[in-house]
């Protein structure tokens, strides 16, 4: 079988140097082209002509790319933080009607992907819940891609719970019903804790990325997945 040709858009970026190497150490993968800041993403895939795009960008510049991508007939894997709700929306109905596959993944993680996992568990017994997330200082966005769908998931699964109150200031952001509060510091890489609380117990389930590398298999498996796939898939699957 041929190799799937992959395009890394970013690719001067921390995740797009990882990507660009996850493709060249898979077997089954050929790396079309790595992009970055001022080259032409249209023209690339159409002198490339890969099969998928791996976007590591900036939350500023993420949706154009993915509706770019999508527009050429090529399915993205979306590893860059920041598309809103309205956002995933329009790339969903642009997916369908392209009638191929995408992937948008806030964390392609092992640990964070069983974390969100687990806080759905959480989710079903507590009625309280607040997320604690921690990077390094040069993120942009706030709070973290990871927290927002941790806080979606959780409200999904989560029927009752209040918000505690206390100075608006100090109480974190409110994102889907969950308090989060994001710490930016030097010194720190990715880290999560979602923190649960009942009468007189709480259920702390806490990850920590400690190296870019646990992103690697990841974005691998989300290459192999986005050409089996229809439609939208927001996170991966564990
Ligand atoms: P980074 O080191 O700043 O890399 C971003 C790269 O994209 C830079 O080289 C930047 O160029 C380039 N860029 C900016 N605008 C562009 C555009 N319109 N077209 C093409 N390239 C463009 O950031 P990073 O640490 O790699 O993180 C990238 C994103 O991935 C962030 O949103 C981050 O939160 C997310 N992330 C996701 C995961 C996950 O598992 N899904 C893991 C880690 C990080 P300039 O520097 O010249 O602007």
């Amino acid at each position: 079988m041929s190799p799937i040709k992959v395009g890394v858009n970013g690719a001067k970026g921390r995740m797009g140097i990882i990507s660009i190497a996850a493709v060249k150490n898979a077997e089954d993968m050929e790396l079309a082209f790595g992009l970055d800041a001022g080259d032409d993403l249209g023209g690339g895939i159409d002198a490339f002509k890969p099969q998928v795009v791996v976007d590591f960008t900036t939350p500023s510049a993420v949706f154009a790319n993915t509706m770019a991508i999508i527009d050429h007939g090529v399915r993205p894997v979306i590893g860059t933080t920041g598309l809103t709700e309205k956002e995933l929306g329009a790339v969903r109905r642009r997916l369908e009607e392209k009638k191929i596959g995408g992937i948008v993944a806030p964390n392609f993680s092992l640990g964070a992907l069983l974390m969100m996992k687990m806080a759905s568990i959480g989710a079903e017994h507590f009625d309280s819940c607040e997320i604690i997330e921690q990077h390094h200082a040069r993120k942009v966005d706030a709070p973290s891609g990871t927290a927002r769908l941790t806080a979606k998931i959780i409200s999904e699964g989560r029927p009752k719970g209040e918000l505690s109150s206390g100075s608006a200031a100090s109480r974190g952001g409110v994102h889907e019903g969950i308090r989060i509060h994001s710490i930016r510091l030097p010194g720190r890489m990715a880290h999560q804790e979602v923190i649960f609380g009942g009468e007189g117990e709480t259920l702390t389930i806490r990850h920590d990325s400690i190296s870019r590398e646990s992103f690697v298999p990841g974005i691998v498996q989300a290459i192999r997945r986005v050409l089996e796939i229809e439609g939208l898939e927001v996170g991966l699957k564990v």
